[in-house]
């Protein structure tokens, strides 16, 4: 009889974004903040795993715990638009099956990703945006809001000084969309300064792997942009022969580099371990071409990738039956 290799132990992690440090403004306590929120929602997750839930569940139970957190830029607390509005972008991905649902533009569903959910389980298309996307949520019985029901006074302090600084932005400098200005050192990662989407990844006990990823965009963004994260391959994708991905970063640079599809592929087409290829793409690959950020990655034997080319990235992760772990600096 061939040996048969245990199953690893189901899995989560999850990020709330990439960005600049302000470790030396921020006090323990304020630090202490985000470590909570981290690892509530990890321990949440954790144990749905334990008791046998589905990757898909798990990492959609994550995002809704960080979409409803307003110390990130995701549902409650999205960034603003150059308009002072607020588009919201989510995808969630099933490595089982290859079914993904997206939705991008949104405005007035409260959380984003369930929609994105609703898109791959109840319709056949990949993408909706705007206003299709949010009378499609209706339908689904998805809770609706009024747009400034994601405003916050912080994200709104964050834009005027972005549009203050509008004429560093115009002057087509790809990194010019990293905000010069410092922020008043309230959070851990400088908020002006921030890559703030939030993301999920899981591996459950049945071997299945899932991601799931939501963000408010960018602070000053064009009405009408959309972000890698609703863009399947770009900052979010799942297949159990390789890995499931959720990135954070300058959205645009992973849209052209199709960061996460691009581990999966490096995986299958040249053998690289999930490491290498999510080390690869960060450090060396992203790089090239001025992009900034990170991503979070499991695959099917249990193995975590976490890696970030910025100063910190809040993350934090939790195997079944193990502490569950929180960092935000290096
Ligand atoms: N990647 C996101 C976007 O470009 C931003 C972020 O990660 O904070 O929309």
């Amino acid at each position: 009889m061939p040996l048969q290799t245990p199953r690893p132990q189901p899995i989560i992690a999850i990020h709330g974004g990439a960005g600049t440090l302000s470790r030396s403004h921020i006090s323990p306590e304020q630090e202490a903040l985000y470590h909570g929120a981290l690892g509530d929602i990890l321990l949440a997750a954790q144990q749905m795993l334990a008791e046998g839930g589905s990757a898909l569940d798990a990492v959609s139970l994550a995002v809704d715990g960080l979409e409803d957190c307003p110390l990130f830029n995701a549902g409650h607390g999205a960034v603003f638009t150059h308009d002072a509005t607020h588009e919201l972008d989510a995808a969630i991905m099933d490595g089982a099956s290859l079914r993904a649902g997206a939705v991008a533009c949104v405005s007035r569903v409260r959380r984003p990703l369930r929609a994105a959910r609703a898109v791959m389980e109840h319709s056949e298309h990949v993408l909706l945006v705007a206003a299709g996307a949010e009378a499609f949520a209706k339908s689904c019985g998805l809770e609706m809001v009024e747009p400034d029901y994601f405003s916050t006074p912080s994200r709104r302090a964050q834009l005027e000084k972005a549009l203050a600084s509008d004429a560093t932005l115009l002057d087509h400098d790809a990194s010019a969309l990293v905000f010069a200005q410092r922020s008043t050192g309230q959070a851990p990662l400088d908020e002006d300064r921030k890559l703030g989407t939030v993301g999920a990844v899981a591996l459950d006990a049945h071997g299945n792997l899932a991601a799931a990823t939501s963000t408010g965009g960018m602070t000053n963004k064009r009405v009408g942009r959309v972000g890698d994260t609703p863009l399947i391959g770009a900052g979010t994708y799942a297949d159990n022969r390789t890995a499931a991905i959720s990135c954070t970063g300058t959205g645009e640079m992973f849209i052209r580099t199709l960061t996460a599809y691009d581990i999966c592929a490096r995986m299958a087409y040249a053998g690289q371990s999930l490491d290498a290829a999510a080390q690869t793409v960060v450090m060396q690959v992203l790089p090239t071409i001025k992009g900034r950020g990170g991503l979070i990655a499991v695959d099917a034997q249990g193995n975590l990738s976490m890696p970030f080319n910025t100063e910190g990235m809040y993350r934090g992760y939790a195997r079944v039956g193990e502490a569950v772990q929180t960092v935000i600096f290096r």
